[in-house]
């Protein structure tokens, strides 16, 4: 398997809001997605980042205290679909996208991706399809931003059948074996979201990615086990899972400091492994 780590645009949010004993500046956020290519299953995507749909979707209130509070910065060129062109992929060719949960700057490109099937984990939507619209923007959640044939599409995982990990995976113990040939394993990291789903996958070259999209977001606070302003538990459905599953994570990266740990909005961890073909100004 390929592995190239790109974003699709990016947010800005003061830094101590992101890491305890932060700064008070405003930081970027990019929203990182991952593409992932698999010699049997072929082109995969884990999240997809901002849209121009966003917008669309965050103009009205309440929708629009959204992007109030993580002002959006996106371009032509940092679209999905134009990311994929340099890799000479079209929509159609992205067999799978991983979801790791439903805030609308990991799932803005879904509409674009009308071939593709979605896995995620049940819990990570069932909640949110039940909600009054008026009650999204509350869980960052964007209901336009979901396919009319979504379900048609979905392939949800299996939480009956987990998979029990070496001791190499430590302290994780179980995971969800995503396509069935222990290429792509999934992880459960509550807390900032329900249903919030981590990667560990592969290089052909033996490199170790694992993709922890919001369970931190900068690779600061798993390195010093520091999380988030405190102001973040009224966003949290689980702060005191938050806090649990960050320190699994700090735990796995001083075990583990051959694996790419890679939080979905770190600049930091994104600029290092972003590959030529992606968009490097952040
Ligand atoms: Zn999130």
């Amino acid at each position: 398997m390929k592995i190239n780590i790109l974003h699709a645009g990016y947010c800005t949010a003061p830094e101590h809001i992101a890491i305890h004993g932060g700064r008070w500046r405003k930081i970027h956020f990019p929203a990182m997605f991952a593409l992932l290519r698999h010699p049997r299953f072929g082109a995969m995507l884990f999240d997809t980042g901002y849209s121009y749909r966003f917008f669309d979707e965050t103009k009205k209130f309440p929708n629009r205290f959204y992007r109030w509070m993580t002002p959006v910065t996106l371009s032509e060129e940092d679209l999905v679909v134009n990311q994929l062109l340099k890799f000479d992929l079209r929509p159609k060719d992205i067999s799978h996208v991983f979801i790791s949960h439903f805030h609308g700057d990991h799932i803005a490109s879904l509409p674009d991706l009308n071939w593709t099937r979605f896995v995620y984990m049940p819990h990570a939507f069932s909640g949110l399809r039940h909600l009054h619209p008026s009650e999204d923007v509350k869980h960052a959640f964007l209901r336009g931003l979901i396919p009319a044939d979504f379900d048609s599409r979905s392939h949800e995982v299996d939480m009956s059948k987990p998979v029990l990990l070496s001791e190499a995976y430590a302290p994780f113990k179980t995971g969800y074996d995503l396509l069935g040939d222990d290429s792509i394993i999934g992880v459960e990291l509550p807390g900032h979201a329900h249903g919030q789903m981590g990667l560990f996958a592969r290089e052909d070259d033996g490199q170790l990615f694992f993709f922890v999209a919001d369970a931190a977001w900068l690779k600061r606070s798993i390195v010093e086990n520091k999380p988030p302003h405190k102001i973040t538990n009224l966003l949290f459905p689980d702060p005191q899972a938050y806090r649990e599953t960050l320190g699994h994570l700090h735990k796995y990266y001083n075990t583990h400091p051959e694996t790419h740990v890679i939080p979905s909005h770190c600049e930091e961890t994104i600029r290092a492994l972003e590959t030529p073909q992606g968009v490097t100004r952040l």
